[in-house]
């Protein structure tokens, strides 16, 4: 059996601020030591996961850096039997690595709540760009994109880590027998309450063991198709470029809608019209 780690950088314990999670080559908000210093702790979390999978018996742990450049784990500090993918751009994104075949388990490491969540820590979509995502009514984050399309594939969402209302968002959009470890309570959008970073390790790799004891019986999550998805921007000017995409509407201002007939379909366009609205505001 093996298993694919997806690691974001948000939802990992100690982090409460922009200026942990980017990397210094973007300029502006940074402090290279606190990105320095958040990224072990991504790296640790992501380990503390793989340790668990294996001690659960997985022979194959991927594990898939999925913030921003993708480029922020350090592979020195991890177990030396994982594999691991760094860079971004990949056809999967996020989950690159469920498509090979034997993977029987997703698990998600330092995930974040959704866009426009009071309270969660850095709480966002995709990029600061999206305010809403909408499949078939009902609200998706990142979790729940990365979930289906793993589901696209047969793999099973096992395990959340991050923030306690991503957690329960992944719980309650995918089912409460998703593992869920709660790193750190949140209490604004730039604030938290943490665990030490040992404990929240501690945490990680039992909750990922149990988890991947339990992917025989998980099931892929999926949604009705075809699916009718709503992405609503922060600007009209974003809607007006993503609205022109041909087989893409207008919903209002801010809103475009498409239909989907699979999950691979949706995630990509989903990725593509969040591309296209990347115009500037200030032209
Ligand atoms: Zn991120």
């Amino acid at each position: 059996m093996n298993v694919v780690i997806s690691v974001d950088m948000e939802g990992v314990c100690g982090v409460a601020s922009w200026v942990q999670v980017s990397p210094p080559e973007f300029g502006g908000l940074v402090n290279a030591g606190e990105y320095e210093r958040a990224r072990i702790q991504m790296t640790r979390e992501a380990n503390a996961a793989a340790l668990g999978a294996f001690e659960a018996g997985a022979e194959g742990v991927l594990i898939a850096d999925s913030h921003e450049t993708m480029r922020n784990l350090l592979p020195d500090y991890l177990d030396e039997r994982v594999r691991f993918i760094s860079g971004n751009d990949r056809p999967l994104s996020m989950v690159q690595g469920v498509q090979e075949s034997g993977v029987a388990a997703l698990l998600m490491v330092g995930y974040h709540a959704r866009a426009g969540t009071q309270g969660a820590p850095l709480a966002h979509t995709w990029n600061g760009n999206v305010r809403d995502v909408r499949i078939n009514g009902v609200q998706a984050g990142e979790p729940y994109l990365n979930a289906l399309l793993a589901g696209h594939y047969g793999v099973p969402t096992v395990f959340v880590s991050g923030d306690d209302i991503a957690v329960r968002q992944v719980q309650d959009d995918l089912g409460a027998d998703v593992v869920g470890v709660a790193v750190k309570e949140g209490l604004s959008m730039f604030s938290a309450v943490h665990l030490h970073p040992a404990e929240a390790c501690r945490q990680i790799q039992a909750g990922a063991r149990a988890a991947v004891q339990q992917a025989a019986t998980a099931r892929p999550f999926t949604v009705i198709f075809p699916a009718s998805v709503q992405l609503s921007f922060d600007h009209q000017a974003r809607a007006d470029q993503a609205g022109r995409v041909p087989g893409v509407t207008r919903v209002d201002a801010v809103t475009v809608g498409y239909s989907s007939p699979d999950a691979y379909h949706l995630f990509q366009t989903f990725r593509m019209l969040c591309q296209v609205a990347q115009v500037r505001l200030d032209s």
